[in-house]
């Protein structure tokens, strides 16, 4: 028999790492699948290189990134076990990237899968029914292995196979973090990843604009959903946005983000941010879209504010002139 082969879902944080490293100290092959969407990993792409080569020269892992945006969109919409604390439909997720994992195993011909799952750990998805629930529906059933917690565990199948030593497995349990930082330590891992995972699901703030967008939405993008995590903000009477960029590098990502039909503001020949309308500009959204920018510009104080628009970037060749709005109109907008 070969070298057996496995594949690992990275969540980018300490624990997943962990247990990759712990299988491949067994001398097994694995390659840490990374998954990403808008709500998680999702800069690094385009940056998939720097990704892969930071992982194999810290970490000596074998990293794939893989974009599963589109198809994620459904699973945050639909959740069918719910959602956790705030927008994170935890188990539905888990359920779904490790289906996901589980189709390239055969392309791949990978003998098993890992994760960084410890049981107890969290709070919904790491309970040990819900641990079945995941395994089960997404039918990742005697391929799956949790090195971290496996003695917590009966025997996975591919410890029965023979292809994994259970006596090298682990049998952490519960939120303590104190196993994870000693055993990063005893493998002479510095400069790992941060525990807490990044998954803007879990954000009271983020997650909370996400739900009514989702909400109000039937055919939400994984652009619309980008521009949801940058900048200001507001909503209009017939569900038009408006986004304020609150420094350049959040102008330049409205600049990045712009699609067809989208109209950019900006407050003529005085500092102040980009703007961006989506959804129909009609009249009187331009014209308090207006007066919006012109609140967050150096103009504030002024009477009457020229902001110029149009439906392109460096076309802002319309003229408005308009008074910034006043501080109490705000509030009721903000979305
Ligand atoms: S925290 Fe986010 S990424 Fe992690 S399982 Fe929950 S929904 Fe998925």
């Amino acid at each position: 028999m070969g070298r057996a082969k496995a594949f690992s879902l990275l969540s980018g944080g300490l624990d997943s790492l962990l247990a990759t490293r712990l299988i491949m100290d067994q001398g097994i092959e694995v390659i840490g699948l990374h998954f990403i969407t808008p709500f998680f990993g999702y800069s690094k792409k385009g940056q998939e290189s720097s990704f892969t080569e930071r992982w194999r020269d810290l970490y000596g892992v074998q990293t794939r990134i893989i974009d599963v945006g589109e198809e994620y969109l459904q699973v945050v919409r639909h959740p069918r076990y719910g959602y956790g604390k705030n927008f994170n439909p935890c188990i539905d997720c888990k359920i779904f990237l490790f289906s996901k994992a589980k189709a390239l195993m055969g392309e791949e011909k990978a003998d098993f899968l890992v994760t960084g799952e410890v049981l107890g750990q969290r709070p919904m998805s790491q309970r040990r029914d819900t641990l079945r629930i995941v395994e089960r529906d997404s039918g990742t059933e005697g391929v799956l292995l949790r090195p971290l917690c496996a003695k917590n565990l009966k025997p996975a199948r591919p410890e029965l196979m023979g292809l994994v030593d259970r006596e090298k497995l682990l049998d952490f349990r519960g939120r303590s973090r104190k196993p994870q930082m000693k055993l990063a330590e005893e493998m002479g891992l510095r400069h790992y990843p941060s525990p807490s995972g990044g998954c803007l699901l879990t954000d009271p703030v983020l997650g909370n604009r996400i739900r009514r967008h989702f909400s109000q939405s039937p055919n939400i993008t994984v652009n619309d959903l980008l521009l949801l995590q940058v900048g200001r903000h507001f909503q209009f009477s017939n569900g038009q946005h408006l986004v304020v960029g609150r420094r350049e590098e959040e102008n330049q990502k409205l600049i990045e983000l712009w699609h067809e039909g989208d109209v950019f503001l900006k407050v003529k020949a005085i500092p102040g941010p980009l703007g961006l309308i989506r959804g129909k500009a009609d009249p009187p959204a331009l014209l308090l879209a207006a007066s919006i920018v012109a609140h967050y510009s150096k103009a504030k104080e002024r009477e009457v504010v020229e902001v110029q628009y149009g439906t392109a970037p460096g076309e802002l060749n319309e003229l408005l002139h308009v008074p910034p709005v006043q501080d109490d109109q705000i509030a009721p907008l903000r979305f």
